[in-house]
């Protein structure tokens, strides 16, 4: 029980990696806040990890791409909790198209999601680990930042984003006894990638030395890692979950 006495915030943890993020992390003991856009989904979610370990699990809806929602959802945490040890910045979308037709729209919509979100979230709770004097940031970001991918240069550049902002906050930060460090997952089975045609599955596997997809499991026993006292000395690094794929 590693994380007893924790206090944990995953973003998008209705279903999917997040949702595993929060089991695992759960399973060892800290109380998480189960953050989603989809408040359905969140109450499930807590409400499963409720009942299956002895931990605290409260759910918040909030869009993390809106910062007022945001702020109140990080005051909701300390009004519940009074601390935050790690935040899991892990919600995120995809609006795939070939650049000369993608939109506007679909170029901000997942520049917001999954690369402002991360800002946002990221500043509404280190106040609070700065003042801990302790904290643990990890963001998802993905293998499509580091090599790129045809149909997702919306996707890929917040990706790359999140990197950029991992290592610069990771500097900012070791002072306060803060690491921040990323993980970039390759080809995990969830419904973002469920949707996907079966061709382009099949491609993506073919890709992978392990020759298996990752499970959402895969990710979380890494971030699981990077919250631990065995990762303290590790800040601003990124560590790929991919079976290979991207070496
Ligand atoms: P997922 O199954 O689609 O789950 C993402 C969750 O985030 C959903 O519950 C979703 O709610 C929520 N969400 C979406 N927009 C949000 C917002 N604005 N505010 C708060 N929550 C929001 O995705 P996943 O496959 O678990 O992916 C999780 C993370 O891993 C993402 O950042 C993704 O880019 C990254 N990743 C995934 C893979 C992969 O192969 N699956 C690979 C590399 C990186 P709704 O259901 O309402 O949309």
């Amino acid at each position: 029980m590693r994380f007893e006495g924790k206090v944990a915030i995953i973003t998008g943890a209705g279903r999917g990696i997040g949702k595993a993020i929060a089991e695992r992390l759960a399973s060892e003991g800290a109380d998480v806040v189960i953050c989603d856009i989809d408040e359905e989904a969140a109450e499930r979610t807590a409400e499963e990890i409720k009942n299956k370990y002895s931990v605290k699990a409260i759910a918040i809806r909030a869009d993390v791409a809106n910062g007022e929602e945001v702020n109140s959802m990080v005051e909701e945490t300390i009004k519940n909790f009074a601390r935050i040890d790690f935040l899991i910045n892990n919600a995120g979308i995809t609006r795939d198209s070939l650049l000369l037709r993608m939109s506007e729209e679909e170029w901000e919509k997942v520049i917001s999601v999954d690369l402002k979100s991360v800002f946002l979230c990221t500043k509404a709770v280190v106040r609070h680990m700065m003042r801990q004097r302790f904290g643990r940031v990890v963001n998802i970001s993905s293998v499509i930042g580091l090599r790129g991918n045809v149909g997702q240069a919306n996707y890929s550049a917040a990706k790359a984003g999140i990197i950029g902002f991992t290592k610069s906050i990771a500097r900012e930060l070791a002072g306060r006894n803060i690491t921040v460090n990323a993980v970039a997952p390759g080809y995990i089975q969830t419904e973002m990638t469920e949707r996907l045609p079966q061709e382009v599955k099949e491609e993506m596997l073919k890709q992978v030395p392990l020759g298996r997809p990752g499970q959402p499991e895969d990710v979380a026993g890494v971030v699981a890692f990077l919250c631990s006292d065995d990762a303290s000395y590790i800040t601003g690094e990124i560590i790929r979950v991919d079976g290979g794929m991207a070496m």
